[in-house]
């Protein structure tokens, strides 16, 4: 492939995206290229841990609140991304 893409860009553009990706507020082919990145690199899988971790904590404190269709389309991302995360370690 010639079309290199570096991948500082994308990790930025990734962990700018960070909240809108975990809320599933983003448009689909975003929210794919997002998914698959943080599937693929390091630093933004500790970053996406890390912000996963609040927003569970977040959702936990306010629980009563949150709708649960949304809850767990929140969920299922999350499971979604964990999948990919233990094919790409194994
Ligand atoms: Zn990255």
């Amino acid at each position: 492939m010639s079309d290199e893409t570096p991948l500082e860009p994308d990790c930025a553009k990734v962990l700018d995206n960070l909240y809108l990706f975990l809320d599933n507020e983003m448009e689909e082919a975003t929210w794919d290229d997002v998914h698959a990145h943080i599937a693929d690199c390091g630093p933004c899988l500790s970053e996406f841990d890390l912000e996963r971790m609040v927003k569970e904590l977040v959702a936990r404190s306010c629980a009563e609140r949150a709708p649960e269709p949304l809850r767990q389309r929140v969920m299922y991302s999350i499971r979604s991304v964990q999948v990919e995360i233990h094919k790409t370690r194994e």
